[in-house]
């Protein structure tokens, strides 16, 4: 099939609900894709955050094989080695009190499971969540996420949610009730633009909650598993969450959503009250056991703070020299660049050129590659940056647009 085949079919009869990008991706390798001309691209959208440990690891790939010969499926109501061994893997990195998981096939389920943990336990019906977080697209997640353009075509949503200000401790006292079960929230917003709290909300909401008897529920389905420098990005405040959300790359790059828990929190389900057909599935649980040992084996996490930091570095000379750019913020390899325009010409121009990147609104740029990307890889994106946006900066200074 050719590509302008390929690009047809899915125009044709997959859901148009995602915002395509005219690149039909072949293979990768690290933080590189390669298109069918065998044209190169450095990945800054990680699939969407997903391709942590780089694009198809041979360690990732041996484990899917391997296991792929013995066995694809095990229902959770039955025992299975690989999957423990996954589930003592992820014991060996959780934080101490999160002895228990619930394990599921997408961030929204993991999120889902987080919810009705809540509920569950505690016997309360109110899920405080943020202005400007995203927890995903089912109705329990969706009603947790505050973008209005996912949420208002799918009303009514789940009663019993409401949303403070992200980074404003007074407002979250103000919320809590008798009636509050948890309160929901990423530790750095990744979906809003790559929005840090600031330094001390995270440990003063834990201390809130506590003392509320409100669980907190730490999504960090975009920022754990090495993200921003840690392993969880609530370690970077030294905040223990009640229940801790993860996904994106546990699997290296496989489905896969992780529910951590308190013991006596996930003891309050009981057998059947939440469940998934392919939960545990062994094929997952291969890949994201070796996606765990790439990940402290290779030192992601530290990689991703010393990567990070030189590229942060590198932004700024080129937010000097252009003049486009209004704020770089950022954490370990989770970095948005807020432009003074839309970016979307940016992301096009930039393609062209061999970057991929991904947006957060209509005129922050998000970069989440993979944790093994090179120095000389990010300066490259770093060069090309540079060109596109003087490009464009001259542009619309040319043009009838205003910067
Ligand atoms: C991606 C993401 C989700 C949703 O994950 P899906 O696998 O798309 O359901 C939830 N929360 C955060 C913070 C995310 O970045």
């Amino acid at each position: 099939m050719d590509d302008d085949e390929t690009i047809s079919i899915e125009k044709k009869h997959a859901a148009a609900v995602y915002a395509k990008r005219p690149l039909v991706i072949d293979r990768g390798q690290g933080a590189i894709v390669f298109d069918r001309r065998g044209n190169k691209y450095v990945d800054c959208t990680g699939s969407y955050g997903v391709a942590i440990v780089g694009h198809s690891h041979p360690r990732i790939v041996k484990a899917i094989q391997d296991q792929a010969e013995k066995l694809l499926s095990c229902h959770g109501s039955f025992y299975n080695e690989t999957r423990s061994i996954l589930i003592s893997k992820i014991m060996k990195i959780a934080p101490s009190p999160l002895t228990k998981v619930f394990l599921s096939n997408s961030g929204a389920e993991a999120v889902e499971c987080a919810i009705k943990l809540a509920r569950k336990f505690t016997g309360k019906k109110e899920i405080v969540a943020c202005m400007g977080g995203f927890h995903g697209k089912t109705f329990g997640a969706l009603t947790a996420t505050w973008g209005r353009k996912y949420r208002d075509p799918f009303q009514p949503l789940v009663p019993n949610f409401k949303h403070i200000p992200f980074g404003n401790i007074d407002k979250a006292k103000e919320a809590i009730t008798a009636d509050t079960a948890g309160i929901i929230v990423e530790p750095v917003q990744g979906e809003s633009g790559v929005r840090l709290p600031p330094d001390g909300y995270l440990a003063q909401l834990r201390e809130v909650c506590h003392e509320a008897g409100v669980l907190l529920i730490c999504d960090e389905i975009q920022t754990g598993f090495g993200r921003t420098g840690k392993l969880f990005a609530s370690q970077n405040w030294n905040v223990t969450p009640d229940i801790m959300c993860l996904a994106k790359g546990v699997a290296g790059g496989l489905p896969v959503g992780v529910t951590l828990a308190r013991e006596d929190i996930m003891s309050s389900l009981k057998v059947g009250e939440h469940t998934s057909t392919y939960s545990g599935n062994p094929l997952i649980a291969a890949a994201a056991s070796a996606a765990i040992d790439v990940l402290i084996e290779e030192r992601l996490p530290d990689r991703a703070a010393i990567m990070g930091e030189h590229f942060a570095k590198r932004l700024m000379t080129v937010r000097d020299k252009t003049r486009a750019i209004r704020e770089i913020r950022g954490l370990g390899l989770m970095i948005g660049v807020e432009c003074r325009f839309d970016v979307l010409s940016v992301i096009m121009k930039s393609i062209e050129r061999g970057v991929l990147v991904l947006d957060a609104g209509r005129n922050i740029l998000r970069f989440l590659p993979p944790l093994v990307i090179q120095q000389s890889e990010l300066d490259f994106v770093a060069d090309v940056l540079e060109e596109v946006l003087e490009e464009e900066v001259r542009g619309r200074l040319q043009g009838p647009a205003s910067i």
